[in-house]
């Protein structure tokens, strides 16, 4: 990237300062440069893997945009005196996509969540937004002897964009592994996005959205969620010990 994006560093784990228009631009630009980028969005939980994950670590501080996806996020950084514009999620960064490719023939690619999902969720963003170009969905539960095959059918699908939805780590590792091969300009980890968009999971009332509270929600639903959840308090107990792990950092 040739420009410097203003970035935060959480415990070792960088988190770019960008709002969701500024997101959507670095995007539209990464699919014009045309070179093979990686795009996570980042939520709390994801900063405490990161520290017993090296691996995932060093996958998050090499991406090319790393968006603030929790409310939790901008807590901690606002306790350090630090603003991040607002929380930019999967979800939203989908849709809003989605709405850019009726207008301009952007292709995306849904690949991640149970078969049929992401199929649902296309279908649902066609009626939202007629004109939209999905160009292809595979679900998210294949065999490591099929990856080869479903590389494949997304090399033929041509996309700009693929939404890999599998779950952090997985999916921010399944992007890393076959990003320069792929020949997609821009591949982003969209979490439980296709759940979402297809109705399958409803979303958080706002008011709970806003109190930071969507985590709640997701449990009372979805009980196996709960793993997930206990690394909640652990987030919220590392900031409010180490507030010094938290600082602003300049990507280069
Ligand atoms: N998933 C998948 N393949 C897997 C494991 C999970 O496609 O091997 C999907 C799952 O069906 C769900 C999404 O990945 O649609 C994970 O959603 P979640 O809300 O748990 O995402 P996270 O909180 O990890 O971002």
């Amino acid at each position: 990237m040739q420009e410097r994006i203003p970035a935060v560093s959480l415990f070792g784990v960088r988190v770019h300062a960008v709002s969701m228009d500024e997101a959507i631009r670095y995007i539209l630009r990464f699919v014009q440069e045309s070179v093979p980028r990686q795009v996570v969005t980042a939520d709390s939980s994801m900063v405490v893997m990161a520290q017993s994950d090296s691996g995932l670590r060093d996958i998050i501080n090499r991406a090319h945009l790393v968006t603030p996806d929790s409310i939790g996020i901008l807590w901690a950084c606002r306790r350090r005196g630090i603003a991040m514009p607002e929380r930019v999620s999967g979800v939203d960064i989908v849709a809003r996509l989605a709405q850019v490719s009726a207008q301009t023939g952007l292709r995306l690619y849904f690949l991640g969540a149970q078969p049929g999902v992401a199929d649902e969720a296309a279908r649902r963003l066609r009626q939202l937004f007629p004109g939209v170009q999905i160009v292809g969905c595979h679900h998210g539960y294949f065999a490591p002897e099929a990856e080869a095959e479903v590389v494949t059918q997304i090399r033929e699908a041509r996309p700009d964009v693929l939404c890999v939805a599998m779950g952090i780590p997985k999916q921010e590792k399944w992007i890393d592994r076959y990003r320069h091969v792929l020949g997609v300009p821009v591949s982003i980890g969209v979490g439980g996005t296709f759940d979402v968009l297809s109705g399958r999971v409803r979303r958080a009332p706002l008011c709970l959205q806003r109190m930071g509270m969507e985590w709640l929600w997701r449990v009372a639903h979805n009980p196996r969620k709960f793993s997930k959840v206990l690394l909640l308090p652990r987030f919220a107990w590392m900031i409010l010990t180490h507030q010094k792990a938290i600082e602003v950092v300049c990507d280069e």
